[in-house]
């Protein structure tokens, strides 16, 4: 074991109580990676408390252990321990008042070791492959429950086992969690083909309002859109799925205005030689080589004019 592993491993073993949060607007790695390791932990004996800003969206509510989480931590900790989390900005409200992480479990390739003890991995698909990985050898056992929340980060990070990025050894964990005896069809079904009626119909806001120059493809979501539609969560209901899947689309970007003076931007570059975690760094974003995202001021007509300027200036970078 290495002296990183063995520390971390101390480090749970000894803390009573521990806290783990994650980022905001929390994907299905992001919750899956909390639980699993909120989980475990809670059945080697400890106090934990899971944190997540913006809560669990209603497409993950089926998640075993997602009804412990709430929304700022409270109370004193021995230990706390961020996953999935590419720096600190993003864990957004949930560790107000706080002092830093000891613990950071982390797969992006932009991530800043901000914590005391870091491991950062960014060729794992996922920050559930490293808790598949490394749980047992910290003494954690992996249960049916913790299983689906690890196989839920697998399969929504590589979309399914189909991303770039999908290894052997993710097929490998999912295989070994198939075997515990969890409902793999469900848990994908559930995290990345079924959607609500008011999600549907916010795609059809952004679908309308698709662009296109040169390699770039664009759709955005305005707070209006939102309102009209029904839906509750403040992303963009995954429609950047459907815009990365167009076919004249190098790289793929989805605006989601989030108040009249901040929008979100989601890249995804569909080319081997793009890497747009490189963008959004422009920006104060991050993320992976092929799927990025960052919060920026301004309205949505000003972050888009200067994320496509930027994005074009890339997209005609010689490679
Ligand atoms: P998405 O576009 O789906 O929100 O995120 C794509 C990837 O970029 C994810 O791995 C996510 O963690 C990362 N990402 C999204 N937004 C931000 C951000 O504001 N800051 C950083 N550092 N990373 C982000
Ligand atoms: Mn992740």
């Amino acid at each position: 074991m290495t002296e990183l592993h063995a520390e971390i491993k101390s480090r749970f073993q000894t803390a009573g109580r521990i806290l783990i949060v994650s980022h905001v607007r929390p994907d299905g790695d992001a919750i899956g990676s909390t639980l699993a390791l909120g989980l475990a932990l809670a059945d080697a004996g400890k106090e934990v408390q899971m944190a997540l800003a913006d809560g669990v969206p209603a497409g993950f509510k089926h998640l075993p252990g997602s009804d412990k989480i709430v929304k700022k931590a409270e109370g004193q900790f021995d230990l706390i321990v961020t996953v999935d989390c590419s720096d600190l900005k993003r864990v957004g409200e949930a560790l107000d008042g706080y002092a830093h992480p000891d613990i950071v479990i982390d797969h992006h390739l932009t991530t800043e070791p901000f914590g005391t003890l870091n491991l950062i991995e960014p060729e794992a698909v996922a920050t559930a492959s490293l808790l598949t990985r490394y749980m047992p050898l910290w003494g954690l056992t992996i249960t049916v429950p913790i299983a689906a929340n690890l196989l839920t980060g697998l399969v929504t990070d590589t979309l399914g086992f189909r991303t770039a990025n999908t290894t052997p050894e993710a097929l490998r964990q999912a295989a070994d969690l198939l075997e515990l005896g969890v409902d793999m069809s469900s848990l994908y079904f559930r995290s990345l083909v079924r959607r609500t009626f008011a999600g549907a119909k916010y795609w059809g806001a952004g679908l309308s309002s698709l662009q296109r120059t040169d390699g770039i493809v664009w759709a955005t979501l305005t707070m209006a859109e939102r309102k009209a539609s029904g839906y509750t969560g403040n992303d963009d209901a995954d429609l950047i799925s459907v815009v990365s899947s167009i076919d004249e689309a190098d790289i793929a970007i989805m605006f989601v205005e989030q108040n009249p003076q901040k929008t979100k931007v989601s890249w995804r570059g569909l080319k081997a030689h793009l890497d747009v975690s490189q963008i959004a760094r422009q920006f104060g974003g991050g993320g992976h080589k092929a799927a990025s995202g960052a919060e920026i001021n301004g309205s949505l007509a000003e972050v888009q004019e200067k994320v496509l300027a930027a994005t074009r200036k890339a997209l005609n970078q010689p490679h």
